[in-house]
Parts: C-alpha cells; sequence; structure tokens
C-alpha cells in the first residue's frame, strides 16, 4: 500500500469516452486513478496523501510510443544520412553486434530517461539479439512502463554476427517470456519482436504467433517500410507483405507493425479487418527517405494506429510531441490542411497506443480504475500562449518536451519539476558515453 497522491487543481484532458476536459483533481491510490473531479484538497482514505500542486498546469495521460529501439540510443548520431539498407548493414546490424550487457543496459537507461523527462509513460520496445535481459533490468529500476522484446533474426541473409537458429530464437524467447512477462507489478511486459519478414524463416514467424498467443503477448515487427522490403518479400515469398505477414499469423489486434508506409489499398482494408496496430514513426520515415505513411487512408478504413519514434539513430530523438506535430503535419500538403486534426493526433500517442500494447483497458486515458500514469505540463511558455487558444491545439502544435514538469507512472512519482526521481542522469550520461566510446573502438567508426 503506498501513500496516495493528489494532483490538486489542474486542468484534466481525461481521453475518456467523451472526451472531456475537465478542471479537476487526480487522487491515485495503489497506483491506479481512484476519483477525478473536486475533491476540496482531501482524500478520502485513512493516510494523508502527498500533494502536488497543478495549479496553472494540464494533466495529460501519459503518452505512448508504440515503436522504440532502446537498445539503438547509443547510436545515435552514428548512422546519419543513408538509405535504410545502408543504415541497417553498415551501421545499426555492427553496433548491435558489438553490444554487451552493460552496454544495451546503459543504452537503454539513456533512453528511458530521455522519454521519461519528455512524458512518454510507456512504450513498445524491440531490443537487439543479445542481452534483452539486461534491458529488462533498466526498465524496471527507471520506472517506465515497457513491453520488450528480443530482436529475432534467423534467415539465412542475416550477418552471422546476429543471426541465430529458428530454435535458440525461440527457446530465448520464451525464457525471457517467462522471467519478465507481467514482472514489477504488470509494469514490464513482453513481446515477440521478429526484426522484420526479410530477417526471419516462415517457420519462426508462424511459432512466434503460436507462442504469442499462449502468453497472451504482444507481437512487434516492421513492415513495408520500403520498396526494396516489399520486393525482397514478394520475390521470396510470392506474396504481399501484410498478405503474407497475415497468412503466417502476424496479424491481428495482438500485432504491431511499425511503419507501414508502402500498403495499397487491399493492404489497409486487410489491416483494418484484421484489426493490426500500425505504428506511425513520421521522423524515422522522412529522415531515411522511405516515404508517407497512408495513416490518413487508414484511419478512415477503421485501421489502429499509435505513434512512435523508432530507434535514436534514425530520428534523433525520442520525442513524443515531435512526433506528434510531424504526423499532424505530415499528411496535410497531399491531402489539405483538415487531414489529421490535433485532437486525432493525440489519440494516436495516448488511446492509439494503449491499443497497440494490448492494454487498452489500464491506460491510455485518465479514468477512474486505470492505471496512474499520467503527465502535468507547464504550457505557461511563450511558444505556448496564449492560454485562451484550444488546449488540444496547444498540447499538439506548440508543446515540447521540455514542458513537461511532472511524469506519473503506475502512481509512482517519477520525474518531479523537471528531474528524474529514478536514476541519476549525470551517472546515466557518463555510463552511456563510456559504453558508446567502447562500441565505436569495437566496430571502428
Ligand atoms: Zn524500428
Amino acid at each position: 500500500m503506498s501513500k496516495p497522491l493528489l494532483l490538486r487543481g489542474g486542468r484534466v484532458v481525461t481521453m475518456d469516452a467523451s472526451r472531456r476536459v475537465l478542471d479537476a483533481d487526480v487522487l491515485i491510490e495503489n497506483g491506479r486513478i481512484k476519483s477525478v473531479g473536486r475533491t476540496g484538497g482531501r482524500a478520502d482514505g485513512r493516510s494523508k496523501p502527498t500533494i502536488i500542486d497543478c495549479t496553472g498546469l494540464v494533466i495529460l495521460p501519459g503518452l505512448i510510443q508504440a515503436h522504440i529501439h532502446l537498445c539503438q540510443t547509443l547510436f545515435r548520431g552514428l548512422a546519419d544520412d543513408l538509405s535504410l539498407e545502408a543504415w541497417l548493414a553498415q551501421r545499426i546490424w555492427p553496433l548491435e553486434a558489438a553490444h554487451t550487457a552493460a552496454s544495451v543496459h546503459a543504452s537503454a537507461m539513456l533512453g528511458a530517461a530521455e522519454l521519461l523527462l519528455g512524458g512518454t509513460t510507456a512504450i513498445l520496445d524491440m531490443e537487439t539479439v543479445r542481452h534483452t535481459g539486461a534491458a529488462f533490468a533498466a526498465l524496471e529500476s527507471i520506472g517506465i512502463r515497457a513491453t520488450a522484446g528480443k530482436c529475432l533474426m534467423d534467415a539465412s541473409s542475416n550477418p552471422p554476427s546476429l543471426r541465430e537458429s529458428t530454435d535458440a530464437a525461440l527457446s530465448e524467447s520464451a525464457d525471457l517470456c517467462a522471467r519478465w512477462h507481467g514482472a514489477a507489478d504488470g509494469r514490464l511486459r513482453y513481446c515477440f519482436a521478429p526484426r522484420f519478414a526479410p530477417s526471419c524463416t516462415g517457420a519462426l514467424l508462424r511459432a512466434v504467433s503460436d507462442l504469442a498467443e499462449k502468453a497472451a503477448a504482444v507481437i512487434h515487427t516492421h513492415a513495408a517500410e520500403t520498396p526494396l522490403e516489399l520486393d525482397t518479400v514478394k520475390r521470396e515469398t510470392g506474396h504481399d507483405e501484410i498478405a503474407y505477414l497475415d497468412s503466417v499469423g502476424i496479424s491481428g489486434p495482438r500485432t504491431a507493425l511499425a511503419h507501414c508506409v508502402w500498403v495499397d489499398t487491399d493492404g489497409i482494408a486487410r489491416l483494418a479487418r484484421q484489426e493490426t496496430n500500425v505504428v506511425h514513426c513520421p521522423s524515422s520515415n522522412l529522415k531515411l527517405g522511405s516515404g508517407l505513411a497512408p495513416i490518413p487512408e487508414m484511419l478512415a478504413a477503421g485501421c489502429r494506429v499509435a505513434i512512435g519514434a523508432d530507434g535514436a539513430p534514425c530520428n534523433n530523438r525520442l520525442d513524443a510531441f515531435a512526433e506528434m506535430r510531424l504526423a499532424a503535419l505530415l499528411h496535410k500538403p497531399r491531402l489539405g490542411p483538415e487531414t489529421m486534426p490535433a485532437a486525432q493526433v493525440l489519440e494516436l500517442a495516448t488511446l492509439g497506443g494503449a491499443r497497440a500494447l494490448g492494454l487498452e483497458a489500464e491506460i491510455g486515458s485518465i479514468e477512474v480504475g486505470k492505471c496512474a500514469d499520467l503527465i502535468v505540463l507547464d504550457l505557461g511558455g511563450p511558444h505556448a500562449q496564449p492560454e485562451e487558444a484550444d488546449l488540444i491545439s496547444r498540447i499538439v502544435y506548440s508543446a515540447r518536451a521540455a514542458d513537461v514538469r511532472h511524469v506519473i507512472v503506475d502512481g509512482r512519482i517519477v520525474v518531479r519539476d523537471g528531474e528524474l526521481k529514478t536514476g541519476d542522469v549525470a551517472e546515466i550520461r557518463e555510463t552511456a558515453n563510456k559504453e558508446a566510446r567502447r562500441l565505436r573502438r569495437a566496430v571502428g567508426f
């Protein structure tokens, strides 16, 4: 039983079914939202709550990013201005192969610190092939909500330094799932994470579908990011990629597909019908020159859509505010300025993310009974004024990560007054820099 927490006097953007915005207090008990409304500053329970004064501040559900690679945070700035294929083969795969448990841990701590300080409270994460346990240990200690998985690469086309046998890849996944799925009182969960179709055998993908079903775990992979990827899958399987993934069981509400840039009308209809989650990564798609995902068309067809920053080397920030702003702007030149209004984009970063993580009953909105994952924004800066402008517009178009004042995950204050409470940022930075130097020396660039 932890001490209750009262966020008093804020403007609350609930993201509930009627999208209410209220002047209300939010009372948190035992990691859950106990009440949303005026309490007169008092809690009902036996013990007096810790009070955070939110007068003049905005309370929002914690932002959710459904495609992140924490293992790549140390590679930031080491793989700029390359095509996806060169980016992977020349930079990312050699760096991932050089990871040790210590560098995976340092990379996760650095990334999670950035995410929490910027208002992201939950992520769907793809780690590398080895040392995924070290990433989970970091996630456990820093206090973010995370669904993470070991990257699976068993096809013969993979670099030998990362390729595993199908059996080895699956059995380590099953072990990690048994250890971490539901750990930290349910805050940590496991996902099965095939890298992308060309990296995996059909046998592995089918087995992943079965394992995920049995464990009630999410499947997290990439799809339809570049035309070259589509051609490869077509040549090897005879199918369009989305149809192929569906045929091996990588589809449905338990699946999150990052990117989906090159999806035609049939593919969109299939994604909508299967209720597969699409994760829009606008910065990554722009930086790698992958293209513009047909997100407005997907939303019109009824697809489930979330957002994500992808990894640090293809962004290079892990900033949900930057992704929201870009998601809102990116599609307007093609389809008109009415496309992707601010309120719809905020849904992707909250409710959409919750669905992609399979946690729509637990997170994504501020409602009684849900997990207490909330952020408190200070929109008092000149860039977010005047204060009577539409609040959702100010959040999506004007706000930035630096406006995040407090962050609460599972009822625990992880950021207070802009300061990380679950780790020492100077120490995290120092360790990250040391490990990044070692990785660079190991790969020779
Ligand atoms: Zn990715």
